[in-house]
């Protein structure tokens, strides 16, 4: 077993470290700067080495050259808001509609557990080369490790369980906890200490408030989970959808808040909160839709091809949307109206928010109902461009702040040396529009050039 392992980690080793030279492709280097006209990157152990124009970096003699002309190479997308313990359909989410007579949540999530490469390779083939796991059961931390140096994964940080103010119920396995509850600002200090010491990449807060128990009560607690988070050296994730709540975790000090404001429009104070903490800010725009159609009994068309895009088992449950009777069409119209005026707020914050400089970052939620980990993406990608963001701004939106937001900020996110080698080849240019990434042909992963067919998950 053990010298099986050691052979396969250098087979892997072996194949990383070939040297690559990518050439005449343009590079959108994923910082803003402006993109690189017939560019050359040269790549070696897994790093890039060097990018800059063909005619200042000379690929060296006996380096295999991969001829990219009329492509775009733009760095690997970073989804900042996924979940490894939720399945993509409702079977994960027993909370929102309760199928668990004929769908065992036990099952599911054990079944999360025993095959993670099956979203690892969904993430990829959709060009997803590091994700933030931001909730779940305690044996997504070990992602991380596992993850970092397999070319068949994105990179992965996890929080592991949620500090949640509401308890969900259902959502628990009897030997697993996905939320921890504390109730004093010392349970919640020991919580933050006891997360770190299991390996957690950050501390993630579900910030709800309920009848009796509004910001008022929580805020001290909440403050020492940020307080001691940033002893620990951890970054503070915060679910948080009203102004109310989300004013007090970016007050509480978050790095990141994985959702909009959707109760109401954003004030001056809180956009000056933000710019002064450096908060991250991910709208997750598109992940109610899902909810939607599942109301609906029937999955869009661009759901329903999604399908082709991920494991056999996520499109099994996906079918089974179908087999329920939709919701009487008068509370439908109801949802789908409530869902507009949300969606028409969350534009306007995200537009108040960006155009404050902000730090707008890329999520999915994915695992959520009919928000499948991978192909998702591509939705998510438009929506923010669909807000107002211009092509640019989404790509460095979906890069380099996304890295920074998951605290991977140094070494992953953009198209620079010394950066690990994630990137994507596109036909189309990125820049004009986000529908181009749909145009994905390869996924390079720590310097490994997969062609995207190669990547497709399959049943085992
Ligand atoms: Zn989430």
């Amino acid at each position: 077993m053990l010298r099986h392992l050691a052979t396969a980690l250098f087979a892997t080793v072996l194949v990383a470290q070939e040297p690559i030279a990518l050439v005449s492709a343009t590079v959108h280097p994923g910082d803003g700067s402006p993109a690189i006209t017939d560019a050359v990157v040269l790549i070696r152990a897994g790093r890039i080495e060097r990018v800059g124009p063909s005619s200042e970096v000379p690929v060296p003699t006996g380096m295999r050259t991969i001829a990219l002309k009329g492509k775009h190479l733009t760095p690997g997308l970073i989804d900042t808001h996924v979940h490894y313990s939720q399945t993509g359909w409702v079977d994960g989410r027993p909370d929102a509609i309760d199928r668990r007579k004929e769908f065992s949540y036990e099952q599911a999530m054990a079944d999360n557990q025993a095959h993670p490469e099956r979203f690892h390779l969904a993430f990829l083939h959709s060009g997803v080369t590091a994700v933030f796991d931001v909730g779940g059961y305690p044996w997504t931390r070990t992602l991380g490790k596992t993850t970092e140096h397999d070319e068949n994964a994105p990179h992965v940080a996890a929080t592991g369980a949620l500090l949640a103010t509401y308890d969900p119920k259902v959502l628990q396995l009897p030997d697993q906890k996905q939320f921890v509850f504390p109730t004093t600002s010392d349970d919640a200090r020991a919580l933050v200490r006891s997360h770190k010491a299991a390996g957690s990449a950050a501390i993630k807060v579900w910030y709800l408030e309920t009848p009796g128990h509004g910001v008022a009560e929580w805020t001290e607690m909440v403050h020492a989970i940020g307080d001691e988070a940033r002893q620990q050296g951890l970054p503070l994730v915060v679910h948080a959808t009203t102004l109310a709540t989300a004013r007090d975790a970016v007050d509480a000090g978050a790095n990141l808040l994985v959702h909009s404001v959707e109760d109401q429009l954003v004030d001056d104070a809180f956009v000056a909160a933000m710019q002064q903490h450096g908060t991250h800010y991910c709208p997750t725009l598109t992940v109610y839709h899902g909810y939607l159609q599942v109301y609906a009994g029937k999955p869009s068309a661009e759901v329903m091809a999604q399908l082709d895009a991920v494991h056999p088992s996520v499109k099994d449950r996906v079918l089974h949307t179908m087999d329920r009777k939709p919701q009487n069409p008068r509370a439908l119209t109801g949802m789908q109206k409530n869902a507009e005026l949300r969606m028409q707020t969350m534009v306007a914050n995200l537009a108040k928010l960006h155009t404050a400089s902000v730090p707008v970052v890329l999520g999915t939620d994915a695992g959520n109902p009919l928000t499948l980990h991978g192909p998702s993406i591509f939705v998510e990608l438009e929506a923010m461009q669909a807000s107002g963001m211009t092509a640019k701004a989404v790509l460095v939106a979906a890069t380099r702040d996304a890295a920074r937001a998951m605290n991977r900020g140094e070494d992953l996110g953009i198209i620079a040396a010394g950066r690990i080698a994630d990137l994507l080849v596109l036909d189309e240019d990125p820049e004009l529009d986000s529908k181009a990434f749909r145009s994905l042909t390869h996924v390079i992963r720590g310097g490994r050039l997969h062609d995207r067919k190669d990547l497709l998950p399959r049943g085992d």
